[in-house]
Order: structure tokens, then sequence, then C-alpha cells
């Protein structure tokens, strides 16, 4: 029996407790996707949403050949 919660096995809570299964990963941090986390999936890879959020101009830029830039007048000599 854990120590700390006194469960077997640990309560979510508990800092014993085995991480959850990872189903995904998560291509920006890097970290475990898992059951009950919300995610993105886009082409193939997995985001946690928050990732996602924070990165999606970023993806879009790197991987999607978005552009981003300054509208000009064409300049005609
Ligand atoms: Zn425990
Ligand atoms: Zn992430």
């Amino acid at each position: 029996m854990c120590s700390i919660c006194g469960h077997v096995p640990c309560l979510s809570r508990c800092p014993n407790a085995p991480d959850p299964p990872a189903i995904y990963t998560c291509k920006v941090c890097g970290e475990s996707i898992v059951s009950g986390d919300d995610y993105y999936k886009l082409d193939g890879e997995y985001y946690h949403d928050d990732c996602f959020e924070d990165k999606a101009v970023d993806i879009l830029l790197d991987q999607f050949g978005a552009m981003k830039s300054v509208a000009e007048v064409d300049q005609w000599d």
C-alpha cells in the first residue's frame, strides 16, 4: 500500500501515482497526451489543445507555407 495516499493503486493526485498512459505525443512540447486530454490532430501529428492554440500560427508558417507580410501598393517607376 502506498505510504502517502494509502491506496493501491495510488489516487491520481498522489505524487507516487504513475503517469497515465500516453496515447499520443504532442508535437510542440514532446509531452504525452493522456486519456482525458483535449488534443488537436493536424496532418498526422498530435498536439495538446493549449500547445496548438499557442503555436498554431507558427505551425502554419513553418509547415504549411503560410506567409505573413505587410500589404503594400506596388511601386512603379
Ligand atoms: Zn499514493
Ligand atoms: Zn504539448
